[in-house]
């Protein structure tokens, strides 16, 4: 038989740290372990530091190619001053078409495979086009695609807004969603940002299949109600391949001199790293609050520390990771705090080297806002968390953490709702540093079952093995459909 010929994948990653960091790791692991040829489409937000960081380390060795699209121009698109984040990405994604195409009739040969990030699912049609099997990549977790695809049946059949429910949102075959638990753009129905995300939860399933950045043991469950004929059947026209835990590898200098030797000289498992993703923030109310829980709590800590700029639940996801603030934000810091905590403490402003933080043996605890990345990269890591949602899909995420796999612990009301007090972050810091025994002893076990995975033979492995069948097969029946 003709031995199959290498395959050339185009991946389209939309803005954001959130997604580019899984889009680059998935097209790694294609080229390393799966033989793939590799372009990467990244639409950059803005020119950032730590973006054009990622951009880079593709470069050495080289095992993949990057095209930075040009910045969309957005004139012509009716995006308000106070447009929130998903209708930006929505509307850069959908100006971003026409030089998506043209990069890719650029390209010495047509890729065979097309491989879109969640917000670029308007861009299947290219695939159509080029007639090329075409995928959706949700770097996220199968109970967040499960509410996904199941959000046009919602639509449909719920009456008024979700979050006035008393009644949780049943999805076929999973555990319910509580409505202060609903993503996002769900929580205001009138908003142009819901109408947005039923389409692309109607979208996502119509290429030829979904790539979750989850391992079949994390969410056995969840993963079987999917795959049920009653529910992904009913929609889907392909599979869904389990790919992960993919996320960045940690790099040998990458914590720098300072901040290893400060680690360095910290005992096993003492210091809890307090980050908020790339673009989450805190209010400055809620900022002291931290600070005197931190101090009470007497833990040792690193503190990634960034205050809010805007007023709005989503941070400032455009403008948080480009860098550049100073200290200017330790003035939001109760008097007294930085020499106070001086011997145990840590403040970094604005961005961190947060895998390598995480991996270092001196790190036991992360206060996190549940960012999937951050989640996987805190369980690879058999790091216990205290779950601190702010945007997104975050909620869902805190509550499959605290109530599902025991890998976190969580303030009792959502930092989204009311302010948490001092008395009880520190409590919960010293829960998890310093009892959270079960926890601990639970997130490494699912680091072990994390590595088991991704390595050869793994299920994760196993699972774009599949894939790159699949994909084969799709080719040849479209050839022969010609
Ligand atoms: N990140 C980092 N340093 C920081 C903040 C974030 O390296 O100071 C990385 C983090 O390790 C993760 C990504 O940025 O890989 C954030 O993704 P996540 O899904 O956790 O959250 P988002 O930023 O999309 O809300």
């Amino acid at each position: 038989m003709e031995k199959p010929k290498k395959l050339h994948a185009a991946l389209l990653s939309s803005p954001g740290m959130g997604h580019l960091i899984p889009v680059i790791e998935l097209g790694k692991r294609l080229v390393v372990h799966h033989g793939f040829e590799v372009t990467v489409f990244v639409l950059s937000s803005q020119a950032s530091h730590a973006e054009a960081e990622i951009i880079e380390s593709t470069m050495t060795p080289k095992l993949l190619n990057v095209v930075e699209l040009p910045p969309p121009d957005l004139s012509a698109a009716t995006l308000g001053p106070d447009a929130g984040v998903i209708m930006r990405l929505v509307v850069m994604m959908r100006e971003a078409r026409p030089a998506f195409r043209s990069a890719l009739a650029a390209m010495e040969a047509r890729p065979d495979v097309l491989i879109v990030d969640l917000f670029g699912t308007e861009h299947l049609c290219t695939g159509e086009e080029l007639g090329i099997p075409k995928y959706v990549y949700v770097p996220s977790n199968a109970w967040f695609l499960a509410l996904l695809l199941h959000s046009p049946t919602l639509d449909k059949e719920v009456k008024g807004e979700y979050v006035d429910r008393t009644e949780p949102l049943e999805i076929p075959g999973c555990k319910p969603v509580r409505p202060e638990d609903v993503v996002d753009p769900m929580p205001d129905r009138l908003d142009q940002q819901y109408r947005e995300y039923v389409r692309m939860a109607g979208e996502t399933p119509t290429g030829d299949g979904i790539l979750l950045n989850v391992w079949e043991d994390l969410q056995a469950e969840t993963l079987a109600a999917l795959r049920n004929e009653e529910f992904l059947g009913r929609v889907a026209n392909g599979p869904v391949y389990t790919v992960g835990p993919l996320i960045r590898p940690v790099r040998l200098a990458g914590l720098g001199k300072e901040l290893l030797e400060w680690l360095d000289k910290q005992p096993s498992e003492s210091v809890i790293f307090v980050s908020f993703g790339s673009g989450g923030t805190l209010s400055a109310e809620q900022l002291v609050e931290l600070a005197w829980g931190l101090e009470l709590s007497q833990q040792r800590f690193i503190w990634v520390l960034r205050q809010s700029t805007v007023k709005s639940p989503d941070g400032s996801f455009f403008d948080a990771w480009k860098g550049g603030a100073g200290d200017e934000v330790l003035c939001f810091l109760p008097n007294g705090f930085t020499t106070r905590t001086r011997e145990i403490g840590l403040i970094l402003p604005s961005w961190a080297p947060q895998v390598e933080i995480l991996s270092h043996p001196s790190v036991g605890g992360f206060l996190s806002h549940c960012g999937w990345n951050s989640t996987l990269e805190s369980i690879v890591n058999g790091v216990p968390m205290i779950a601190w949602p702010l945007y997104a899909e975050q909620r869902l995420n805190a509550t499959f953490l605290t109530e599902e796999i025991g890998v976190a612990v969580r303030p009792k009301e959502l930092p989204s709702k009311k302010i948490v007090g001092r008395e009880e972050i520190e409590e919960l810091v010293r829960r998890i540093m310093k009892e959270g025994h079960t926890t601990r002893a639970r997130v490494k076990e699912l680091k072990t079952s994390a590595e088991k995975a991704v390595t050869k033979g793994g299920s994760s492995y196993k699972s774009l093995c599949k894939m790159k069948e699949d994909c084969h097969m799709r080719i040849h029946h479209i050839k022969k459909a010609r």
